[in-house]
C-alpha cells in the first residue's frame, strides 16, 4: 500500500507538543484527510470507546503521540499514572488498529527505554539488556510494553507497526511547567524569569554533568514522515541527532540565547538522573535521514514560541 495525499491519518495527541508537530508536517507536504480526535471527543483509556471509533474511522495509517509524560520529577512522582494511562493508550490504540485493519502505524516513545548504565552511544539492541534508570522505570516499562505489542503484530500478523524512539525533544507547544517539564523548557523559561526578574542566578538541577541529546521536534515529525511514506522493515528505531552536550552546558547556550549574564547555581537536592543517554542513530542514517536544526537555532525558534505564548492573549 502506497501512501498519498487521500490516504486517512490519524494523528493521537495533536495537541501536544509531538503531535501537533506531526500535523504541521503532514499539512506542509500536502496531506489532505488528516484525523484528530480531543480527549473530550475521545478518551484513549476507554477501550470500547477506542476500538469503536477505528472501526468506524478505518484510517490507513496511524500515529500514536499521545502519551502520559513528564520530566524526571512528573516522572518519578506520579509513578501509577504514567505506567497505567501509557499502558493503556498504547493498548486500546495498537489492538484497535490491528482489529480495524491499519496495516502500518507508529508508535512514539523516549530512549528512557533504555538502560540506564547502557553502553553509549545507545543502539536500538541494547533494549533488555539491564535495569532501568528508577526515575522514569513506570513510564520506560509502559513504553517497552508498547514497543513489545507492536513488534508482536509484526511477528504473529504481519503488520508494520514501528515504535520510533526520540531522544529528548523540544519545540513549540511545549510544556513549560517549572516543577513537571523537561529540562530544556524549564531553563528557556527560569532563565526568561530570572533575566525580567533581574536576578543574578538562574538555579538549574542536579549537578549539571548528566549529559543529554536534544532534537527539536520538527524534525522528530520530519523522520517519522519520512519513515511512515517509505516503510520500515524493523521494530524499533531511534531518532536523534548523535550529539549531546552536559546541562551545564545547555544551561549556558539557553543563557545565550536568552540574553542573561547571570551565573547559575546547582541545586543537589534534586535528581540528576541517568548519567547520559546518546542515541545511536545509524540505523536512521543508513536510511538517508538526518536532523537539520542545530541547538542553538532550535532553542531560538523555541524561546520565540515561550515568548508568543508569553503576551497577553487577545
Ligand atoms: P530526563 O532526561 O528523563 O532525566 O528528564 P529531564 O529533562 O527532566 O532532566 C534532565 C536533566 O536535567 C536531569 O539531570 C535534571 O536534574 C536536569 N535539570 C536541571 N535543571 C532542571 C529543571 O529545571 N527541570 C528539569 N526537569 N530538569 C532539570
Amino acid at each position: 500500500i502506497a501512501i498519498t495525499h487521500e490516504s486517512k491519518i490519524f494523528v493521537t495527541g495533536h495537541r501536544g507538543m509531538v503531535g501537533s508537530a506531526l500535523v504541521r508536517r503532514l499539512q506542509r507536504a500536502g496531506y489532505k484527510n488528516i484525523v484528530t480526535r480531543t480527549r473530550a471527543e475521545l478518551d484513549l483509556l476507554n477501550q470500547q470507546a477506542v476500538h469503536a471509533f477505528l472501526a468506524e474511522q478505518l484510517p490507513d495509517y496511524i500515529f500514536i503521540a499521545a502519551a502520559k509524560v513528564g520530566g524526571i520529577q512528573a516522572n518519578n512522582i506520579y509513578r501509577a499514572d504514567f505506567l497505567y494511562q501509557n499502558l493503556l493508550i498504547e493498548a486500546n490504540l495498537i489492538h484497535g488498529a490491528h482489529l480495524a485493519d491499519v496495516q502500518r502505524m507508529m508508535f512514539l516513545g523516549s530512549s528512557c527505554i533504555y538502560p540506564r548504565d547502557c553502553q553509549q552511544p545507545i543502539k536500538e539492541e541494547y533494549l533488555l539488556t539491564g535495569p532501568l534508570e528508577l526515575t522514569n522505570e513506570p513510564y520506560a516499562i509502559a513504553k517497552i510494553a508498547g514497543i513489545k505489542l507492536a513488534e508482536s503484530y509484526n511477528v504473529q500478523y504481519g503488520r508494520e507497526y514501528v515504535s520510533a524512539m526520540p531522544t529528548n525533544l523540544y519545540g513549540p507547544n511545549d510544556n513549560y511547567d517549572l516543577s513537571n517539564s523537561h529540562v530544556l523548557p524549564a531553563l528557556i523559561r527560569k532563565t526568561h524569569e530570572a533575566k525580567v526578574r533581574g536576578d543574578n542566578e538562574l538555579v538549574v538541577w542536579g549537578t549539571g554533568s548528566p549529559k543529554r541529546e536534544f532534537l527539536y521536534v520538527d524534525d522528530l515529525a520530519d523522520a517519522c514522515v519520512y519513515l511512515m511514506e517509505r516503510g520500515y522493515a524493523g521494530s524499533l528505531l531511534n531518532v536523534g541527532t548523535g550529539v549531546d552536550v552536559t546541562i551545564r552546558e545547555l544551561a549556558e547556550t539557553v543563557m545565550r540565547v536568552v540574553g542573561f549574564s547571570g551565573h547559575i547555581v546547582f541545586d543537589a537536592s534534586k535528581p540528576d538522573g541517568t548519567p547520559r543517554k546518546l542515541m545511536d542513530v545509524a540505523k536512521l542514517t543508513a536510511l538517508g535521514w538526518r536532523a537539520a536544526v542545530p541547538l542553538e537555532a532550535g532553542i531560538q525558534r523555541a524561546y520565540d514560541d515561550f515568548l508568543s505564548g508569553q503576551r497577553p492573549q487577545a
